[in-house]
């Protein structure tokens, strides 16, 4: 009978170490451009095999049914957040994920605590889920906008690390991806999505607004980042304005979190090895 072993934990790759945030972290430390010395070709032949271990990974994790993987991801607008998601996720079993994005709470959602949605769309086990955007939002939009009183929102960080806390000893392991957009990357991504009839619906003038706010959003995330990265919830720092760096860290970090997982297929049933199916 094939065996299981269980290997000691494995070493994470070096960008996905460099990109971890710590207790100490400082946004403007990490360069929105970084490259971790990759090459472009290397890197988009690289992804593809990170992601082809992904999906076997998934494969087990799905057959296993322990344990779920939350991908947290945040970002300012034209980030990268539903590119990431296309891109990186493509080449998995969608069957296994689950995707919700998180937009202005209705009122019914309004009418409970901010955590009430999202604890409700958390994975169940087996899946890997995807959250474009989160709770987060009510540290970032909720305090730059000023749509609470920090007196509120400050609580929130301690929510959180316990709301990710329980998840993970319940048996949802999180993740979080902030994707680090420069400012003139932004601009750029922004103007093209002006400019481009197909790309138009995504542009909302309050986009420009968000843009006037972006010292204070990078304050909040910063903050936000600093606060809530734990061991058992750690926060990424995505090099975002180039989307193939972007795209292979992305899957390195899946892949690692994965790999500590470490999902086996179920034992069969018992005296199934043998059957001759007639
Ligand atoms: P998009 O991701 O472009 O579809 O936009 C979703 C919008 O919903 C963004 O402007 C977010 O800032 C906003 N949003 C998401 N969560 C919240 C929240 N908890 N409170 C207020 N606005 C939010
Ligand atoms: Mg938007």
């Amino acid at each position: 009978m094939p065996t299981n072993p269980r290997s000691s934990p494995p070493k994470p790759p070096v960008a996905v170490t460099r990109s971890r945030a710590t207790g100490k972290f400082d946004l403007s430390e990490h360069d929105p451009r970084g490259t971790f010395g990759w090459d472009k070709e290397v890197a988009k032949a690289q992804l593809v095999e990170v992601m082809s271990e992904v999906a076997e990974l998934q494969t087990r994790l799905f057959a296993e049914q322990r344990t779920a993987l939350l991908v947290v991801i945040q970002a300012i607008d034209a980030g990268g957040k539903d590119g990431t998601i296309r891109e990186v996720f493509a080449s998995i079993n969608p069957a296994g994920v689950d995707v919700n994005a998180f937009g202005v709470p209705s009122e019914a959602e309004l009418s409970h605590d901010y955590l009430w949605r999202i604890h409700a769309r958390t994975p169940s086990r087996g899946t890997i889920g995807v959250f474009n955007r989160s709770h987060y939002e009510d540290v970032l939009v909720v305090r730059v906008k000023q749509f609470a009183p920090e007196d509120v929102w400050r609580k929130r960080y301690r929510h959180i690390r316990e709301f990710e806390r329980m998840l993970g000893d319940e048996g949802t392991r999180v993740v979080k991806l902030f994707l680090n957009l420069s400012k003139d990357e932004q601009k750029a991504r922004l103007q093209d999505r002006v400019d481009d009839p197909t790309e138009r619906w995504k542009f909302r003038k309050g986009d420009l607004d968000d843009r006037a706010l972006w010292d204070d959003y990078q304050a909040a995330f910063t903050d936000a980042l600093r606060e809530t990265s734990t061991a058992e919830a750690p926060w990424y720092v995505v090099p975002a304005d180039r989307k193939w760096v972007r795209n292979l860290l992305v899957a390195e970090i899946l892949r690692h979190h994965l790999r500590l997982i470490d999902p086996h297929y179920p034992e069969p049933e018992e005296g199934v090895e043998g059957i001759v199916v007639r």
